[in-house]
């Protein structure tokens, strides 16, 4: 699983179109199509926790969700997780803590990032620990989280992002479990928030939201 980029999504995907499914009445005009549908997120996510099994099965693990866009993909992740202990003789205790990490300038750069809840990194010590975000963009918010995870001496790090895009301006780092490689376009939904967007945005560079990438239910 170690190369794994995840399902590619090629920059010619035009999604669905919209009117073939359900979404909120009031985002309806400011998306452009359904990107990658929820169960398809569900099946992926279930394939995830298959090969987060198969590596670290009958081990102890930390599960550090990154809110806020974390929380559904991680929230679904580790039901999965739970699913496959049930059906098969491995176990994998799991202790699930959040974090969330807040950028307070209104640009891209995350030099500034700042990790709400790092109080409790402690308990990271010695421990292996799979942290689990929505979106990988130019990899800069990763790399930053790691290096302040990897202080408190851990075990183990692993890493499942749910969406990697493809960056040209993109640090290359890439998530030891990977759900979808996607283009660069700016996606919204399952956790992904759409008013946090609109709340962080520049007006000046600010681009049209274009895609969305779970039904919402
Ligand atoms: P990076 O540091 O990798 O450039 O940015 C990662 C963060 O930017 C993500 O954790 C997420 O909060 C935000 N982000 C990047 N791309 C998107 C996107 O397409 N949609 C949403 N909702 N957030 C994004």
């Amino acid at each position: 699983t170690d190369m794994d980029k995840g399902i590619v999504i090629p920059d010619d995907w035009p999604g669905y179109p919209l009117d073939l499914f359900t979404s909120p009445e009031h985002y309806c005009e400011d998306l452009e199509c359904v990107y990658i549908p929820h169960g398809v997120i569900m099946d992926r996510t279930e394939r995830l926790a298959r090969n987060i099994m198969d590596d670290l099965g009958d081990h102890d693990i930390v599960v550090l969700c990154v809110l806020k866009g974390g929380y559904q993909f991680c929230a679904d992740l580790v039901d999965c997780i739970k699913v496959l202990c049930r059906h098969s003789n491995k176990t994998l205790p799991m202790r699930v803590d959040f974090i969330r990490l807040k950028s307070y300038l209104n640009d891209q750069s995350t030099e500034d990032l700042h990790i709400e809840g790092a109080e409790n990194l402690s308990v990271l010590s010695g421990k292996n620990v799979l942290i689990v975000e929505a979106i990988v963009d130019t990899g800069k918010t990763m790399k930053t989280l790691l290096d302040h995870v990897e202080a408190f001496s851990p075990k183990m790090i692993k890493v499942a992002g749910l969406l990697v895009k493809r960056v040209p301006s993109g640090t290359g780092y890439l998530p030891d479990y990977v759900g979808f490689e996607i283009p660069n376009r700016f996606v919204v939904g399952y956790a992904l928030d759409y008013n946090e967007y609109f709340r962080d945005l520049n007006t000046k560079d600010s681009p049209r939201v274009s895609t969305y990438f779970k039904v919402w239910t």
